[in-house]
């Protein structure tokens, strides 16, 4: 086909405005759309005919945010449908889901496949699923896992919990990374030091402090490097694709970088609350920010946007842990649950604060919460850029608009989060999923169960693009 054909044939939806592709950013760019699918992107915008245009201004076009990080179902009081609502009011239309469910962990074909039908019903945006493996022998479940469709792995270093979250010792981890690796799929990491956590943990819980920050001595920096640095030993021997989750240090950071400039295929991600909060804050908002691993000092602070400014980080997550407020009302802080709900708040807090303060760039934003882990986890295919072929996943962001973080119009069933009350400059005003606008100036309009699930692609547009090149 070539342009003047092109130019002549309708489209169903153009939108118009500051696009920001992998190819280039076009201050006045154009986004093509017919039957969900990117059909074309232009430089400029032009009088190509459509059927209905959205002319967004001078805010930005953007892919659709992916949230590599969501636990739907670590308390099934969310669920699917309103984790994946509230991923629609953030501008992210792919969540991978995680696999440590209260029903019990994503570690059997069984389960994954009620989890696919659970999706099909519920889902607002397109669900990408995580397995797990069950220690002590489920290595056998993991080719059969990755044949059901499980897009990655997560495993843990830290015993977070028996039946729902335990740990891999190191024999089984190597095993483990090897069968992972031989399916394609790159395996997660949550990387806590289990035995020094759980001595301290023991002591500090017996002193029975009321100091909040008493978490974070729990957790020192050691606990997350030395499991990272030992984790990235086992991969490079098992040749595996490695993620390692919810990196709170810039020493992690550092760790990884420096396997992956050897070779090793290792990437690391960053979540908004290691960006945003400090130790201190552990006093004034407590348990809201009780979270593993701990936010940490205003220098890990500073670090992590260093990183992140310069493209040392591959990913930007939520860890959304939708626990109701209930669950962290507890004196003693070592008996309130970890982690907070974030798919919403993910992109509108780290693109206002690292745009408008940060002086990070529109395009290395977009690098870590589309681009690269569209291509780390194998689902480039469809998702993660504003590129001919691909899913029409599309978001709106003002960067001019002010507004304040509102905990009790959050679509999440948990009903508060950390960053209420926040004024923000910078803000999703549209979101589309396959071409459908799912989101628009703070109302819903999806319905549940138009989510599909998408498949691991093996990176095979990449592939393809390198062979044409
Ligand atoms: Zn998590």
């Amino acid at each position: 086909m070539n342009n003047t054909d092109r130019d002549q044939e309708v489209c169903d939806l153009s939108i118009v405005g500051h696009v920001v592709s992998r190819a280039g950013s076009y201050p006045r760019g154009e986004v093509r759309i017919t039957d969900g699918r990117i059909v074309e992107v232009l430089e400029e915008a032009g009088d190509a005919p459509h059927t209905e245009r959205i002319d967004a201004g001078s805010a930005y076009v953007l892919p659709g945010v992916i949230d590599p990080h969501v636990h739907s179902l670590s308390d099934p009081r969310e669920g699917i449908e309103a984790a994946t609502r509230a991923a629609a009011a953030g501008g992210v239309t792919t969540i991978l889901e995680m696999p440590f469910d209260q029903a019990g962990p994503i570690w059997t074909v069984e389960r994954l496949e009620a989890k696919k039908r659970m999706v099909a019903e519920e889902a607002h945006v397109d669900v990408g699923l995580f397995a797990t493996v069950r220690p002590g022998g489920g290595v056998t479940e993991v080719a059969g896992l990755a044949a059901a469709g499980a897009v990655t792995f997560k495993v843990s270093t830290y015993h977070t919990h028996a039946d729902r979250f335990p740990r891999t010792p190191d024999d089984e981890m190597v095993e483990v990374f090897r069968a992972i690796a031989a399916t394609g799929r790159r395996v997660c990491v949550h990387a806590e030091n289990d035995e020094i956590v759980r001595k301290l943990v023991d002591e500090l819980y017996e002193t029975g402090t009321r100091d909040p920050r008493a978490h974070c001595r729990a957790r020192p920096a050691v606990t997350e490097t030395a499991a990272v640095a030992n984790t990235l030993e086992l991969a490079r021997t098992a040749n595996a694709k490695v993620h390692f989750v919810h990196m709170s240090l810039p020493h992690s950071i550092d760790l990884v970088q420096s396997y992956a400039a050897q070779g090793v295929d290792a990437s690391a991600e960053v979540c908004p609350h290691y960006l945003m909060f400090t130790e201190d804050d552990m006093v004034t908002m407590g348990t809201r920010v009780k979270i593993n691993p701990p936010v940490r000092t205003r220098a890990d602070v500073e670090g992590m946007w260093s990183r992140l400014t310069a493209d040392a980080i591959d990913t930007l997550s939520s860890d959304h842990a939708p626990w109701p407020i209930v669950e962290k009302d507890k004196p003693n802080i070592f008996d309130n649950a970890s982690g907070a709900p974030g798919v919403e708040t993910l992109f509108p807090v780290t693109a206002a604060v690292g745009l408008a303060e940060r002086g990070v760039s529109i395009e290395s934003l977009v690098r870590v919460s589309s681009w690269r882990p569209a291509e780390l986890f194998g689902i480039d295919h469809r998702k993660g850029d504003l590129r001919a072929g691909l899913d029409a996943d599309v978001v709106v962001f003002d960067p001019a608009a002010e507004w304040e973080v509102d905990e009790t119009v959050m679509q999440s069933n948990a009903g508060w989060s950390p960053y209420h009350g926040m004024t923000l400059r910078g803000r999703i005003t549209r979101t589309l999923s396959r071409g459908e606008t799912i989101y628009a100036d703070g109302k819903l309009t999806s319905t549940a169960g138009r989510g599909r699930l998408v498949e691991f692609g093996g990176g095979q547009a990449r592939q393809a693009q390198a062979r044409t090149a």
